[in-house]
């Protein structure tokens, strides 16, 4: 309970994604060390030197993400799997890419042991989404993109939202939120924000 309200505080107010962040133990997606600080609002070190967003961030998001239950979501950047898992009670289906190997094997694990059966993650470099699966109705990057990845733009269907960071990664960036129109893209920046950098190709 003292999470929603450290959420509630920092702004995050849609009733449905409280609902569904109240619904995902952070606990599950932090591991060794740091697992007693699950409940904290900072972002924790995960495998292959990245980060579990801070709660209130991801929080932020998926409520500029604006899921509905009939929505097809991808999420660019996996990490722990704790963003998809919130998304997964928020969407129909989501699709979420990491480009380590390792990463996406522990993700799948745990959304295995929480049978979160709407997620299918997928290794591979996000930068190019994935056509195969392609209009989504909403995009989630969940790292710092210099613009927002054309690939992905195109990737958005006519009406969807995508939300990005945007920025230098040594730098604060802008978290944007890009709708599609009938005629091309309307961007809004948010608020700012620090993610770990977009980066192209495969990881080790
Ligand atoms: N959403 C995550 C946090 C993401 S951290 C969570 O809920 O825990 C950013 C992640 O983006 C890292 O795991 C990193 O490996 C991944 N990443 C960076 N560049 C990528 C790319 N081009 N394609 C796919 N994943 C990428």
């Amino acid at each position: 309970m003292q999470f929603v309200y450290a959420l509630r505080s920092k702004g995050v107010t849609d009733g449905r994604v409280l609902t569904a962040m109240e619904k995902v133990d952070r606990a599950k997606f932090v591991r060794g060390i740091f697992a007693d600080r699950a409940y904290d609002d900072m972002p924790l070190p995960i495998s292959s030197g990245q980060t579990i967003s801070q709660p209130s961030v991801v929080g932020l998001m998926t409520q500029a993400l604006q899921v509905s239950n009939r929505d097809k979501v991808l999420e660019i950047g996996t990490g722990s799997g704790y963003q998809a898992a919130i998304l997964s009670h928020l969407a129909r289906r989501v699709y979420t890419i990491d480009r380590y190997r390792r990463i996406v094997s522990e993700a799948r694990g745990v959304f295995e042991e929480l049978d979160l059966g709407n997620i299918i993650p997928f290794a591979g470099d996000g930068s190019y989404g994935l056509p195969e699966h392609a209009p989504f109705d909403r995009i989630l990057v969940t790292a710092a993109a210099e613009d927002p990845p054309p690939l992905l733009l195109a990737q958005l269907r006519v009406g969807g939202i995508m939300v990005v960071p945007v920025g230098q990664s040594d730098a604060v960036q802008n978290l944007i939120r890009v709708t599609r129109t009938d005629t091309g893209y309307e961007y809004d920046e948010l608020r700012q924000v620090r993610f770990v950098p977009l980066v192209e190709g495969m990881g080790d």
